[in-house]
């Protein structure tokens, strides 16, 4: 089969591979139908997550069909429509009984395109399948529920509900990438009084507003400024971090008011300063966290009804053997306004950013 290869930094390709096998009695093979490319990946590339070995396939998103099932697993059979989650669990280990399946410690955790082969391929092994893979109902298409592999768990989990985010709030959200564009949909879900997006490119900030943000403040144009005439002086109740950059670490720390929520969602390849100086004496809580998809069932349930803005960020598809053009166009993404690509769905583009709800 064919599979998107990582070589050592900078040098990967889509090329011929050994088929997966089942190695672990707990083990799916799924035939992957639509995949995505992760800023995650983008940072593999680059040679920030030295953890991966050159060989290994990447990605950990999909969706596609159950082909072989090991003699252990219970929830799924051949000919099953699944999406594959970017985080496996073992269901067994302390942290996945507490539900922390992002730090599950018998074999699960963030794997796929990671530790083992990922899903940029025609097809996948997916060790822990009973809960790593959820079975979908037929009335979500692929491109909207390859969108529940990561981005909107992410969001959702590590932003909103790490956020705390409440009735009334004001949420700022720091980046309106694609898990910032989620992060805004999702605070809405709270009844929040206001969401703020902050963002240096006008085609983010549109997309924001199409999101639900009810203000957007250019990066470069004194985003704390806005905060503070919006909330009185006192600052945004929840600020959700979504670029993963030092200086905007910073900027949200100086936005959120005395007692509230600074929940860092942005993946970091650098150290932040935490200015304590100025923090220590007011009430503020930091959270931190890798996505366990806990909440990916109910997601999905969202899905199907309708409940979720997923199309919107598709902005870019392909068929899965381009897969190097939807790398180019989302590495260029300044350029090419792309949010999300999708492969293996049907090639068109879609212009216009128009949520569903
Ligand atoms: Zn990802
Ligand atoms: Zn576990």
């Amino acid at each position: 089969m064919k599979g998107y290869v990582f070589h050592g930094p900078g040098q990967s390709a889509w090329e011929e591979v050994p088929d997966p096998r089942i190695q672990d009695p707990a083990d799916v093979i799924v035939r992957v139908d639509a995949v995505t490319v992760c800023g995650t990946d983008l940072h593999i590339l680059k040679g920030d997550v030295p953890q991966v070995r050159p060989g290994t396939v990447l990605g950990h998103e999909a969706v596609g069909e159950v082909v072989e099932t090991g003699t252990d697993v219970r929830t799924v059979r051949p000919g099953d429509r699944v999406l594959v989650s970017c985080i496996s669990a073992c269901g067994r280990c302390g942290h996945c009984r507490e539900g922390v399946y992002g730090q599950c410690r018998g074999g699960g955790g963030w794997i796929l395109g990671h530790r083992v082969d990922g899903t940029q391929a025609e097809y996948v092994r997916v060790p822990c399948a009973d809960l790593s893979v959820h079975p979908l109902p037929g009335a979500v298409a692929n491109e909207d529920a390859v969108l529940l592999a990561d981005i909107f768990p992410t969001a959702y989990e590590v932003g909103v509900l790490n956020g705390r985010v409440s009735p009334g709030d004001t949420v700022a959200v720091v980046g309106a990438g694609p898990v910032g564009l989620a992060a805004i949909a999702t605070a809405g879900l709270f009844a929040p009084e206001r969401v703020v997006a902050v963002d240096p490119v006008p085609s983010r900030l549109q997309a924001a507003k199409e999101f639900g943000a009810d203000a957007v403040a250019d990066a470069s144009e004194d985003p704390e400024q806005l905060i503070a005439d919006l909330t009185g002086e006192l600052g945004a109740d929840v600020v959700i971090e979504a670029v993963g950059l030092p200086e905007t670490f910073e900027l949200c720390a100086r936005m959120v008011r005395p007692g509230g929520r600074l929940a860092n969602v942005g993946v970091h390849g650098a150290p932040a300063t935490l200015h304590l100086e100025d923090l220590w004496a007011r009430n503020v809580t930091i959270t931190t966290g890798l996505v366990d998809t806990r909440s990916t069932p109910t997601l999905l349930r969202m899905a199907a009804a309708g409940r979720l803005p997923t199309r919107p960020l598709v902005t870019h598809t392909f068929p899965l053997d381009h897969m190097q053009e939807g790398y180019d166009v989302f590495g260029n993404a300044a350029e090419t306004g792309a949010l999300k690509v999708v492969l293996g769905v049907p090639q068109h583009e879609v212009v216009a950013v128009r949520p569903t709800v």
